[in-house]
Parts: structure tokens; sequence; C-alpha cells
């Protein structure tokens, strides 16, 4: 198994001077929800299917013992913790062990248990008397790359004689090598250089082909077109099966391209709704002003945790300081921190280390952290145009309808962006309420 730690892709570490924190970087953020979530997402959806072939009969599974797989996978998938297959697992895996294997594009929010389904599938299909590639896996990262990696090798714990290894920038294996290993998890780029420069993997032999990740991938300058190059080699009975998070039509269409005749399951994510939150709103002349209206509100009530949202890494990093110097704990989540980092001030936080979290727009964009009560927006999200950030606001805001707990938000307005929330409260057809600062009784 390899260890080489390159270079981390450029994507990732973003430690630009920029103080605008509005570049939404799709692989980090997959990256950083892998790195904190620990358990499934729950769904109220019902998951959709479309067969290919419509008349066959399609088949369901309540169980992993259903599925007949190896004892020693069996034994890895209770020694990871799993009791039953998840919504998306129940259709997916039976597709995915048929025989003969079928294709599947699948798509669901993350952590629904994609990787885990496909990770099976590819173990499970591995002969291991065979000391060759037999299973192919696109990530868009290195870091997406390795996590992968880790399930492989989390689930396969018990299935001694399968292997991965990382086709991934900075792990130099020398020409003419014989690769042994049967699971191959890389980036496109590297792994088409394995492919056809330098001849360490032989397409024509692999039976399982993934593509994760397809949302991110396509985002990603050239990995569509290198992915397709790959899958072009590929022989007619390989297995090839693709994920992805969301469905654009952008998605879609690859999907379609380099999926011939797929199965198609989906589950649809859960709304966002502002439903079950109290929202107010004070009033403010300006940022010392909103910082004091702040304080009114953290010492007026007793909270559990609090996440801030500032506009701007500067304003965050200002009313970080700010409230440290006035003994607050907080921590300050930021754009230009590696994900490693992020992934950790979250998991403090989460683990109640913190009680207050400040943060910019990027960096909480998908990112759930559940025991949270109190959001304050300390700057309203406004996009390019000076308009509301509608989607952003929901976002920070809002919970899921069925599994969302109760919630209060905050919005700090200074005078003249009032019209600006005035809009917000008519988008989404909700009140906002005034509150005096000084006088907390009026949060009910
Ligand atoms: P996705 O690829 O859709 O983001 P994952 O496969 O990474 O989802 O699963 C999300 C989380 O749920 C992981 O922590 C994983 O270990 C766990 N998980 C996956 N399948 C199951 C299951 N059947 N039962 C319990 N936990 C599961």
């Amino acid at each position: 198994k390899t260890t080489t730690v390159p270079n981390v892709d450029g994507s990732i570490n973003n430690t630009e001077e920029d103080d605008e924190d509005d570049v939404v970087d799709l692989a980090a953020n997959s990256l950083l929800n892998k790195l904190i979530r620990q358990s499934l997402v729950e769904s109220s959806h019902r998951v959709e299917v479309l067969q290919k072939d419509p008349s066959s009969p399609l088949y369901s599974v309540k169980t992993f013992e259903e599925l007949r797989l190896k004892e020693e996978l069996l034994k890895g998938i209770y020694a990871m913790g799993f009791n039953r297959p998840s919504k998306i697992q129940e259709m997916a895996l039976p597709m995915m062990l048929a025989h003969p294997p079928q294709n599947l594009i699948a798509q669901s929010q993350s952590g629904t248990g994609k990787t885990a389904a496909f990770v099976l599938a590819m173990l499970s299909r591995v002969n291991t008397l065979e000391l060759f590639p037999q299973c192919l896996c696109l990530a868009p990262t290195y870091e997406l790359a390795l996590q992968t990696g880790r399930v492989v090798e989390r689930m396969g714990k018990f299935c001694v004689d399968v292997q991965v290894m990382y086709a991934i920038r900075g792990n130099h294996i020398p020409r003419g090598t014989d690769v042994t290993k049967q699971i191959i998890i890389g980036t496109p780029g590297t792994v088409l250089d394995w492919c056809f420069k330098r001849k360490l993997i032989d397409l024509t032999k692999i039976r399982v082909f993934v593509l994760d990740e397809a949302d991110v991938m396509i985002d990603t300058q050239g990995f569509s077109d290198q992915s397709i190059r790959i899958q072009r080699a590929l022989p007619s009975e390989c297995q090839m099966l693709l994920f992805s998070a969301t469905f654009e039509d952008s998605v879609w269409q690859f999907a379609e391209r380099i999926i011939p005749d797929p199965n198609v399951i989906k589950l649809r994510k859960e709304e966002l709704t502002l439903n079950n939150i109290r929202q107010y709103y004070v009033l403010c002349e300006n940022r010392k002003d909103k910082y004091q209206a702040l304080c009114n509100i953290y010492g007026g009530i007793t909270i559990g945790q609090a996440i801030i949202f500032c506009q701007t890494r500067r304003n965050a990093k200002w009313l970080t300081v700010e409230m440290m110097q006035d003994g607050h704990q907080v921590s300050l989540l930021s754009g230009e921190l590696t994900v490693d980092q992020r992934a950790s001030i979250i998991q403090r936080f989460r683990d109640g280390k913190e009680k207050v979290l400040i943060t910019t727009n990027v960096c909480a964009r998908g990112i759930d952290v559940k025991q949270v009560t109190i959001v304050v927006n300390f700057d309203l999200p406004v996009n390019q145009a000076e308009e509301p950030d509608y989607e952003t606001y929901l976002h920070r805001i809002g919970r899921t309808g069925r599994f969302g707990k109760k919630g209060l938000a905050f919005n700090m307005i200074e005078v003249d962006k009032l019209p600006l929330l005035m809009k917000i409260q008519d988008h989404f057809n909700s009140s906002i309420k005034q509150l005096d600062p000084e006088d907390m009784d009026e949060i009910e």
C-alpha cells in the first residue's frame, strides 16, 4: 500500500490573499464533508430507479446477507458498524452485484452511502488469484482518492489478498514495473499517464470502472476528456459506474457520454426550509455597533452553539479578535486554511470544544453542523451586484424539514442594508422581526 504524500492538488490549498471569500471549491467541500461525516445522512424521499431494461425484475435488499457476499467481505462491512444497507444501497447493490454486471449512474447527496456501495462492488469483483489491476476508480483529487482508498482498506480488512494502489501525481512508479495491486484509485491525468504512456495498467483487463464525484470532476479542466479517453479503452464487458452528489444537466450529459446502457438511481436531496427558524434583525450604525448588538444577544440568552457568518475574511478576522479579547471562546474557520485544518476546527466545534464558530461563505457552505441553535449573519450575504444572495441565506439558516431542529437566526443590519433584508423577507415569504438588542425579552 502506498504512503507517498505528494503535494496537495492546487485546487485544495487556497492560499491566495483574496479577501472576498466567495470561490466555492467543490473538491475541498466534498473532502471536508467526508472528513467530518461519521454517519449516514437521512432522507425522507424515495429512491427513484430508471432501469435500462424496464421488463427485468427490480431487486432491492434489506440486509447485507441477501447479497451473498464473500464471508470476509461481510465481516468487513459489519466491522465498520454497518447493520443494514442505506436507502440508496438497497437498490444500487443488487444492480451493481448482478450477473452479468450492469452499468449504473447514481445520484444522491453526499453522505448517503455511495462510496461504501461501489467499494463493496469493487471488492466483491476482485479475483485474488490474479495479480494485476482489475478495478479502476477515478476521483477528482489526490485527497478524495485517498479517502476512497481508506474505505477500501477498512471494508477489505479481512480480504487480505486484495490490495490498493494510488495513481496520483507524485507517486512515481518506474516504467516497466509489474503492477500487481488489483484496485487502482487515481486522478484522471495520472491514470491516463499510467495506462497509455507508462503502460503500467492494462485497461483491457479492467472489470469495474468507477467514476466518482462526477460533478466535481466535470468542474475541473480536462478531467472530462481524460476520463472519456480512459473509458474508451475499456473492454465492453467492463462494468461502468458513475456517482454524483448533484445532477445538473451538465453532469447528466457527461454521465450519458461515459456510461453506456445505464440503470439510473436517484435520491432527491432534502429541501431546506426556514419554517422552523425564528428570524430577527437588529438595526445597527456600523461594525462596532453590530458587535455590541451581538454581545447583547450573546449575553441575553443562554445558547448552545452559534455560527456567525461574515462576508469577508477581513471582517471575520476582526470579529474573532474582538470576541477573543472579550473573553469568548471562538474559533475562526476561513478559506485560507488547509482542508485538514478546517476539518479539525469543525470537528472541535462539533465536539462542543468551542461555542462560537466564525466563518465566511465558502467554508460553511454545504457543511452541516446539526446541533447549532443560533445562526448570526454579521453581514448579509450579497452577490457581486450587491443584491441579496438568497441561496446562501437559505444555506446558512435553513434546516431540512423533517430532520432539522428548531433554530434562531439573527441578522445584523446597517440601516442602508435594510432594503436587502426586506427583499429576503419577501423572497422567502417569511417574517424577519426587528429586535431591540437592549431588550432580549422579545425573543420568545
Ligand atoms: P457518500 O459516498 O454518498 O458520500 P459514504 O459511502 O461515504 O456516502 O457514506 C457516508 C457515511 O455513512 C460514512 O461514514 C459511511 O461509513 C457510512 N455508511 C455508509 N453505508 C452505511 C450503512 N449501510 N450503514 C451505516 N453507515 C453507513
